[in-house]
This record gives structure tokens, sequence and C-alpha cells, in this order.
């Protein structure tokens, strides 16, 4: 149905897509900002999850639409099919995998984004210069360089892969493997990182021709930090095999137990054996904002390049990474390509002497800056300070809570937002305890009453508490204990699970 008055046989009759009613889109617009500002003011009292009824999912699973109908009624379709089974990380007691919570005024900043619809790859318009800005903020909220470059990227796993082809510039082979391929090189090249680096690493390292078998995974501690003997034992065998080390990686919080591996270490062997030092500071480096958590970061800014995404510890909406280089150009040599319908003019629209597309894969880019710009300049750093520095202490919070219960046992915990626990029970078998924790950590998750989620560490089965969230208080982490034991004492007795 279509109600702007066009004539349907006339294939050049302009903008069928926009709105024929103006006020009917206006209205929908007002409508929805009511709406959401309603849901986000009552998620506290909502499941953190639910799971998606059959109807729902048949309603999800229809085919192309041919013809269309008006916008409020999409809007009802997803108000009655999407909205109330989401994935949960908005939610207060939401601590699963690696998620953000979402500040609401950031989505202004990406409604926005796409209604003026920019896109950064290059030109010279104000858009542009808002990317430019954000990147040059966080590279002074985390200490970074000024003189350094940078880029938003999707996530943190397309910030290595981009760092990573900025290494493999810098510190490859003579030959010019971009343009002779990998094989040009002769020597075989290899990347170093410990056993619990993010398995975004192995990818990158496979999606640039080094293969995963050369991504060198190097033991732990006790701790869960880097084994740095081990490191340098590795390269040095390598050397004498022939072989040819690239970079060395560096965790600031490992998505495991939240571990950061001894940065200026690592820097220092990097710099010996003149290897790209790169950091993966995916939630973690934002600890860098609290000076109490300086001295543990403490190498981080001197690496060649650092991943960060804003989406997990900066609390924006998905999506929105950032890789940094140290160097200026480290990007452009890696990625700058010429074209002439992309080459540069004199003055105008395509003058513009930065080129966001120069410094990574894509070319065609969103306004992701605009939410994160937004978002700075209303609550200010020092707000996003304040709440990353609440996270840490509910997570120590947390971590007593489990150390004083004789039921639970607290399994590890990091100087940064994640914990890890299990419920326990006097003359309990491995089996069992991994079977009461499963059905524990179910009962919490499919009723909707809170959102870990889970690790194994050295064999056991454990519930994982990873706080990036900007909503949780301490009260929920008391709720969170008190629902672990009493479904554990359940569940123990044999309950169904
Ligand atoms: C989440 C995470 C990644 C991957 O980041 P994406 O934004 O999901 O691509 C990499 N490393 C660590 C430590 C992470 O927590």
């Amino acid at each position: 149905m279509n109600r702007h008055p066009i004539d349907p046989t006339d294939p050049t009759d302009p903008a069928p897509l926009d709105p024929a009613d103006w006020e009917e889109f206006r209205a929908l617009g007002k409508r929805i900002v009511d709406d959401m500002a309603d849901f986000l003011a009552g998620l506290r009292d909502r499941p953190v999850w639910q799971p998606v009824p059959g109807p729902v999912r048949a309603a999800l699973g229809t085919g192309l639409p041919h013809t269309g109908i008006p916008m409020d009624e999409v809007y009802e379709e997803f108000r009655a099919t999407v909205l109330p089974f989401p994935r949960g990380n908005i939610h207060p007691r939401f601590w699963g995998w690696a998620n953000g919570s979402g500040v609401p005024v950031a989505a202004y900043g990406d409604l926005l984004a796409s209604l003026i619809n920019c896109t950064l790859g290059s030109g010279e318009n104000a858009a542009m210069m808002v990317e430019q800005q954000v990147i040059s903020w966080l590279q002074e909220a985390l200490h970074w360089p000024a003189d350094g470059s940078g880029l938003l990227t999707s996530g943190a796993s397309m910030g290595q892969i981009t760092a990573l082809a900025a290494a493999r510039r810098a510190k490859g082979p003579a030959a010019d493997i971009r343009r002779e391929g990998i094989l040009a090189g002769g020597a075989q090249l290899t990347v170093y990182g410990s056993t619990e680096t993010h398995h975004s690493l192995e990818k990158a390292v496979e999606l640039l021709g080094i293969g995963s078998r050369f991504f060198r995974q190097i033991p732990v501690d006790h701790g869960r930090r880097i084994d740095v003997r081990a490191l340098r034992a590795a390269i040095r065998a390598d050397r004498d095999a022939g072989l040819h080390p690239l970079c060395v990686v560096g965790n600031a919080g490992t998505v495991n137990t939240g571990a950061v591996d001894p940065l200026d270490d690592l820097l220092a062997v990097a710099r010996e054996e003149n290897l790209w030092f790169h950091v993966d500071g995916a939630f973690g480096a934002f600890a860098q904002l609290l000076p109490s958590h300086r001295a543990l970061l403490f190498g981080l800014t001197e690496a060649d390049s650092l991943v960060f995404d804003l989406h997990k510890w900066l609390y924006m909406p998905f999506d929105v990474s950032c890789v940094l280089t140290r160097q200026a150009g480290a990007l452009e040599a890696a990625f700058a390509s010429h074209a002439d319908y992309i080459s540069k003019t004199a003055g105008g629209p395509a003058s513009y002497a930065l080129s966001f597309a120069d410094r990574g894969i894509e070319q065609s880019r969103r306004f992701r800056a605009l939410k994160v710009w937004f978002a700075l300049k209303t609550h200010g750093i020092d707000a996003f300070a304040r709440a990353i520095e609440g996270n840490i202490a509910q997570a120590a919070h947390l971590a007593e809570l489990v150390e004083a219960d004789d039921h639970l046992e607290l399994v590890s915990r990091s100087d940064l937002n994640v914990v890890c626990f299990r419920y326990v029970w006097p003359g309990a078998g491995p089996e069992d305890l991994d079977r009461v924790n499963r059905a524990v950590l179910s009962r919490l998750q499919t009723e909707g009453l809170a959102m870990p989620s889970h690790t194994v560490l050295d064999g056991k089965f454990v519930i994982r508490v990873a706080d990036n969230n900007h909503r949780s208080t301490l009260a929920d982490f008391d709720f969170l204990v008190r629902e672990v034991l009493s479904a554990g004492a359940a569940l123990r007795a044999g309950e169904p699970g």
C-alpha cells in the first residue's frame, strides 16, 4: 500500500521511498522515543532474558515482503516480536561474555547518523572531522601519544586484523607482501601471545596468510598471565629454525578471567627482538582512565598498536571499537590504495587530506563516531571513569561475598571486572559440581533472574561474571549470590534442573 500520490506506472516519478507524509514520519518518531524512554526506565522490572515463543519465531521467519504496510504497523510488529525478546545486555543484571550496556543518549547519535547518512571513507565534511576528533579524545583519555593514528572499527576483531596488517608491513619481510604475496617474504612469519589470547587474534593470523599454527600460544602463570621466559624461548627457537618473528600480543584483560599480561615486560621483549607490540585491550584498556589502575597497565601506551571496544567498557551501543597505532602512517602503509575514482581534488568535497579508507579494510563506513561524540559531550569522560570504578568495586564485592560463603568457591578474580566462581558442597565430586553449576546457571538465565555466562578453568565449569554494566548496583550482586545459593541447594538435592 503506497499513499504517495505518484503514478505507479511512471518509473521516473521520484522518491516513492521517502515518507508520503512527513507528519506520519514525525509522529512515529515521537512515539518511538516516548515508548523507549518508558522501556529503558522500566528495565529492572523485566526479565533479563526470555525464550522466543513459537509464534514469534514463526513471524520472524516469514518471506520477503513485496508490497509495503504503514510504518506504524511495522513498529507494532517490532513491539510484539523483537522488543520483548532481546539479548538482555541492557538489563542491570546482565554480566555475560563481554557485552556492554548501552548509554541511551548515544542512541540519538546513531539515529542522527542514519538520518544524515554520511559515509566515512573520505571526504571534506564535518562527519570526517567528528571521527578524527573522537579518535583524538580517545588518545587523550588513554594517554596515548597524540601524534599516533587511529581508526574506529566495528569491533576488536576487525581492529586486530587491521593492527596485524600494519605489523606485517612494518616488521615483515623487506619484500612488498602487499604486491608480491605472502610467499615473497621467504621466511614464515610468527606471532606470539598467551594461551588466553582471544580467538580473534587467531582469525587475524589466518586471514593474513600467516597460518594459525604460527600463532605461538605461550603458556601462562597461575594468574593466567603470559610466561615471559617461555615467550623469549619460543622466539629464540623460531629464529633458530629460520622463521621470522613478527609480533608480540599482550592482553590488557583476557576474556576468560580479566588477566592482564605484564605489558612492560612484553614491551621490553618486543623492543629487544625488534618485533611489533600489539595490545588487545578490548575491554581492559579503559581501566587506564583510573589512576589506581595505571600501574597495572604499565607499558600499554608504549605499544605499537592497541585495540579497545567502546561497546564494552565504555558502554556505547554496538558497534564501535578503536584501533590506535603509535606511529602515524602505519595503517596507511598497510592499506592505502589508489584509484582514479577516489583520488583527491585540490578543493571541494574530495579534498580532505585524511582518508579513513586508507587506514583499514572498509571503504564505505558508517558514522559510528557520532554516538561516541554525543555521549562523551553529554556525560564527560569523568562520568565514564566513575562507572568503570563502580564496576571494579562491584566485582570486588562479589568476590568477597563468594569468599565469605562455605558453599561458594572463588575460582578466579581479576583486578578488573571479571569474577569466576562456583557452587560447592562437602563431599561433591568433580562431575557433580559441573552438573549442578551448569544447572544453576541455566536456571538463572532461563528464568531471567540474572545473566552471567560460563567458562571452564582448570577443568572446572564456573559461573563467570564480567561487569561492563553501568546499570548494575551492589544489591544486584547480593541478589545474584542469594539466587546461586538457593538454586545450588535445590539442584544439588536432585530437583530437576
Ligand atoms: C570481545 C573481545 C574481543 C573481540 O572483540 P569484538 O568487538 O567482539 O570483535 C577481543 N579480545 C577480547 C579480550 C575481548 O574481550
